[in-house]
């Protein structure tokens, strides 16, 4: 198979100009991924990189060598930019810019700029720097388990792998590996690469992208948005995949009086008082265990693995860190918690049916205090 260079140069230069404009399209229909405006205009700037190369021998070389050279350092310096942005990292517009302005610099002595191999030398030690810097960036951040993080990384690393290759190679052998500029196959074989490249990082980074955005709405889904614990629906879900492996520890919380403390003290009062309970339970429930908010002033906990004893100090501890609350804002604001235990199988509501009459117990019997379901209701010292 021949590759005829003009239309790869034709096709090259039409990807990378409908991606950039699918990344600028999708960056004005949500700003806050500014991300997408930066890697949409590496595309379009390295598009009109590719256009000046191509014309190679048609136009002027200072255009079809210096300014197709600094478009294409300044389309890899925004795709650092643009991986940097994804990450939530500054994006200094000088080191974006650093590359082209130093290539163009470059090109203004004339023994640079009539060396083959030094211009080569050069383009290939940015381009290649930018992309390593870009694969840095992501890699990174990887606490943030995205699927398409690794390969992007990987891709990008490769790309400066092979872009500081050309370095070595031009050392050593007697004519630049990439023959001169105008030979046809040159031209098509980077052509060729370049395109497998772009095409790649612009469908990882949209990936990318997409799975960011997954996962947030996965998480709201499944997080009460006052106090940032899991939501009954996330509770559930945990539950099932706890009460699957066997028998298991249930408490069940209901503040005291909540109401009352909404009418004295005022709604935001309250929603404080949700918050500071959630903080004092989290700080004495050991790390094992499934913490949510089944709604309202209602709180469910499940503790894998032990018995409805130590289930019950557990739940005399969290009893005991509430009653210590003294919120500063609020003098005389006193909470307590009532608390529902039991330990089972099968079905999370069943068990929360049986924990509930416990906990109806608790607070017929004054509040303030740990019930066990059971047979005879114990009531925790
Ligand atoms: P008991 O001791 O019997 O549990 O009495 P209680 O007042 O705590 O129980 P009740 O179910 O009568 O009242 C619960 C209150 O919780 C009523 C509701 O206005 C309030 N509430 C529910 N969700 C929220 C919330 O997100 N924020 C605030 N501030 N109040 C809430
Ligand atoms: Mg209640
Ligand atoms: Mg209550």
């Amino acid at each position: 198979m021949k590759l005829d260079a003009p239309t790869l140069v034709t096709v090259t230069i039409f990807v990378m100009v409908v991606m950039g404009g699918l990344y600028l399209l999708s960056w004005s229909q949500s700003r806050q991924t500014r991300a997408l405006g930066f890697l949409g205009a590496a595309q379009i700037v390295g598009a009109g990189a590719v256009a000046l190369f191509g014309l190679r021998g048609h136009i002027p070389d200072w255009l079809s060598i210096g300014l197709a050279n600094a478009a294409m350092l300044l389309a890899f310096g925004l795709i650092w930019a643009g991986a940097r942005s994804f990450e939530g990292r500054r994006v200094a517009v000088r080191q974006t810019g650093a590359g082209a302005v130093l290539w163009l610099a470059a090109c203004l002595v004339p023994p640079f700029y009539a060396s083959l191999g030094a211009r080569v030398i050069l383009a290939s030690a940015v381009a290649g720097l930018y992309c390593g810097l870009a694969a840095r960036t992501l890699w990174h951040h990887r606490g943030e388990r995205l699927p398409s993080r690794a390969p992007a990384a990987i891709l990008l690393a490769s790309e400066a792998l092979l872009s500081w290759a050309r370095i070595p190679a031009t050392l050593v052998l007697p004519v630049p590996p990439v023959g001169t500029p105008t030979d046809p196959f040159w031209v098509a074989a980077l052509c060729f690469v370049a395109l497998l490249y772009t095409v790649a990082v612009a469908v990882l980074f949209m990936a990318l992208a997409k799975e960011r955005l997954e996962a947030e709405q996965r998480r709201a889904a499944e997080t009460d948005p006052l106090t940032g614990i899991a939501n009954r629906r996330a509770l559930s879900g945990q539950a099932r995949r706890i009460l699957a492996a066997g028998p298991t520890a249930l408490l069940l919380f209901d503040l005291d009086h909540f109401k009352r403390v909404n009418d004295t003290f005022g709604h935001a009062v309250g929603d404080a008082v949700l918050v500071g309970f959630c903080a004092a339970a989290r700080q004495v429930l050991p790390g094992d265990a499934a913490f949510g908010r089944l709604g309202g002033e209602e709180f469910a906990c499940l503790l894998p693995g032990l018995t409805v004893g130590e289930a019950a100090r557990i739940a005399e501890t969290v009893r005991q860190a509430v009653a210590a609350m003294r919120p500063d804002l609020v003098p005389g604001l006193a909470v307590t918690v009532s608390v529902g235990v039991v330990r089972g199988d099968g079905d999370f509501e069943t068990l929360l049916e049986l924990a509930d009459r416990a906990l109806y117990q608790a607070k017929a019997q004054g509040r303030d205090r740990v019930v066990i379901a059971g047979p005879g209701l114990r009531q925790v010292a």
